[in-house]
């Protein structure tokens, strides 16, 4: 097995008879997971860091802390060009042994935190560890605040300049266009390609 497809693992069968602490830590180039049942991947601009530590606490109950520093590779939002994004998370979750989980997954505990349930002692993080990330990543991000974009009729990328259907629309109306984007970019994930059309005066067929 290479080193990219290793998950990040904590090996718990030591704390889980006779309690104590145990420690994990390691450096990934990509983090695989899994979510709503699909095979999903984060990948790191540079090795991402995690140092784990778990405590027993009383009965099937521990504590999970550490930290993981990352440089997360995203999209830009308008021209899906990449993106780097520093991302560097202090963890802290409460964990539960129940050996009859086949995956560990995250619940809600009563006190309404999230709770992280495990069955198999030699724990997978891999899904732990991105939904934490994906918890703290920005939305959406900008690879410059000025970013034009691709052209919604050819796909060109405005930013190395007009394409035949940029050419008639006159730069003060890009510019507002833009702005009206990164407005509603606030409110969405991702820019509707669509959106931009919309202010678009076609003639009449
Ligand atoms: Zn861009
Ligand atoms: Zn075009």
């Amino acid at each position: 097995m290479s080193f990219h497809e290793q998950a990040p693992r904590i090996h718990l069968g030591t704390l889980l008879r006779f309690g104590g602490d145990a420690s994990a830590d390691g450096e990934l180039q990509t983090l695989h997971y899994e979510q709503g049942g699909q095979p999903e991947t984060l990948h790191f601009a540079e090795p991402a860091h995690y140092d784990i530590q778990v405590h027993a606490l009383q009965g099937n109950e521990f504590w999970l802390q550490g930290h993981m520093d990352t440089v997360l590779e995203m999209e830009c939002a308008r021209c899906l060009r990449p993106v780097q994004v520093p991302l560097d998370i202090s963890l802290g979750t409460l964990m539960r042994y129940d050996p009859s989980a086949d995956q560990p997954y995250l619940e809600e505990a009563d006190t309404g935190e999230e709770l992280l349930v495990f069955g198999d002692p030699d724990l997978d993080l891999s899904n732990y560890l991105a939904e934490s990330l994906l918890l703290e990543a920005p939305l959406s991000v900008l690879h410059d605040p000025h970013c034009l974009g691709l052209c919604q009729v050819c796909g060109h990328d405005l930013n190395e300049g007009p394409c035949e259907h940029s050419a008639s629309v006159p730069v003060e109306t890009l510019d507002e266009r833009n702005l009206q984007a990164e407005h509603e970019g606030k409110q969405h994930a991702r820019q509707n390609p669509f959106l931009a059309l919309q202010s678009l005066n076609f003639p009449d067929e």
